[in-house]
C-alpha cells in the first residue's frame, strides 16, 4: 500500500489523503515544469533512517530553488502520521519490513510562488531496488565541466530537484549498453556521481568521494558512512577522481539511501577490484550508524 499525507498550515500534523485520488493540478509549476524538490528516506527497523540528514538536505535544496518549506517539527509530525498509517505489503516483490519515505515539495501555480506544496508518500521498497551482487556501470558524460557548478548556479547542480528525467535517461542508456548503472563524468574527465547514488572508492584504509563543488548532490548515505568509518579508524577524504582512479581503486561503491552500498565490478569493460570484507564491514558500520 501507499500512504499520501499533505502537509500545510491547516494540517500541521499532516492530513491523510486517499492515495487513489490525484492530488495536484497539471497547471502547477511542480508538475508542468518539474519545479520542486524531494528526498527519499528509508524506513527500516521501526524508524526512518538518518532523517536529520534528509531534512538538512531538503532545506539546502529549498534554498537553492527559492522555495519556502515547512519546518522540521512539522515534517517530523507529518512523517509520524504517514508511518502510523502505513501497512507493510506481504509480497516477494518488496523488501520485507521496509518502506520508502518520500518528502516532496512542489512550486504552486505561478513561477514567482515561493510557497511550496508539501507531501509525504510512504510506499513499499521494490525488491529490484536492492541489488546484492556487484554491478557493471557505464561511464557517461554529464554534459558540464568541473567549473560549471560554480559558474552557473541556476543550473541547480547538486540540488535534489524533481527534474530527474535526464538521470533516468542515463540509466536506460547504460542498460542498452549491458550495464546496470551509471557513473557520470564531467566534460573535462572528472568523476561525479551516479544518477541516484554517490561514488565512494577505497584506497588502502582510506575512503574517498568526489567533492560537492563539482556539482554533485551531497549524499546522506556517504556522509553517515564516512562519519561511522572515521570513528572505526578509517581515513576519509574528498578528492577529484578520474576514471583511472576508479580502475585502480581497491574497491568502488555506489551509495544511496534505498540501495545502501553496492559494489562496482566493471566500469564499462574494465574490471574493478572487489573487497567483500570491506563491503561487509562498511555495510554494518552504516547500518549501525543510520
Ligand atoms: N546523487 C544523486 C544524484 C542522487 O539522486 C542520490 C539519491 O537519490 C544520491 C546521490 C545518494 O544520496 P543519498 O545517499 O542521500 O540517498
Amino acid at each position: 500500500m501507499n500512504v499520501v499525507v499533505l502537509l500545510n498550515p491547516a494540517h500541521p500534523d499532516g492530513e491523510l489523503l486517499d492515495e487513489a485520488v490525484p492530488h495536484f493540478s497539471a497547471l502547477a509549476q511542480g508538475i508542468a515544469r518539474g519545479d520542486g524538490i524531494f528526498e527519499t528516506a528509508r524506513y527500516a527497523g521501526g524508524r526512518v533512517r538518518k532523517l536529520d540528514e534528509h531534512l538538512w538536505r531538503l532545506h539546502r535544496s529549498a534554498g537553492l530553488t527559492g522555495l519556502d518549506i515547512p519546518d522540521d517539527d512539522a515534517w517530523r509530525r507529518a512523517i509520524t502520521t504517514a508511518i502510523d498509517a502505513w501497512q507493510p505489503t506481504d509480497s516477494d516483490d518488496v523488501v520485507a519490513g521496509e518502506a520508502l519515505v518520500k518528502l516532496l515539495v512542489m512550486r504552486g501555480y505561478a513561477p514567482e510562488n515561493v510557497e511550496g506544496y508539501a507531501w509525504i508518500v510512504v510506499s513499499p521498497v521494490p525488491a529490484t531496488l536492492r541489488p546484492t551482487a556487484p554491478v557493471k556501470v557505464s561511464l557517461l558524460e554529464r554534459g558540464f565541466s568541473s567549473t560549471t557548478a560554480a559558474q552557473a548556479p541556476w543550473l541547480l547542480l547538486g540540488a535534489k530537484t524533481l527534474s530527474y528525467a535526464t538521470n533516468m535517461a542515463a540509466i536506460r542508456e547504460a542498460q542498452s549498453r549491458g550495464a546496470q548503472d551509471v557513473i557520470f563524468v564531467t566534460s573535462d574527465g572528472l568523476v561525479l556521481e551516479g544518477p541516484t547514488s554517490t561514488v565512494v572508492i577505497k584506497r588502502g584504509d582510506e575512503l574517498v568521494t568526489p567533492p560537492n563543488e563539482l556539482g554533485v548532490l551531497p549524499g546522506t548515505t556517504q556522509r553517515v558512512l564516512f562519519r561511522a568509518a572515521q570513528r572505526a579508524g578509517w581515513r576519509t577524504s574528498t578528492a577529484r577522481l578520474t576514471p583511472d582512479d576508479l580502475r585502480s581503486a581497491d574497491a568502488v561503491w555506489l551509495t544511496s539511501s534505498v540501495r545502501l552500498l553496492t559494489q562496482v565490478q566493471y566500469v564499462d569493460d574494465d574490471e574493478v577490484a572487489l573487497d567483500d570484507d570491506a563491503h561487509a564491514t562498511l555495510q554494518q558500520l552504516f547500518e549501525d550508524a543510520s
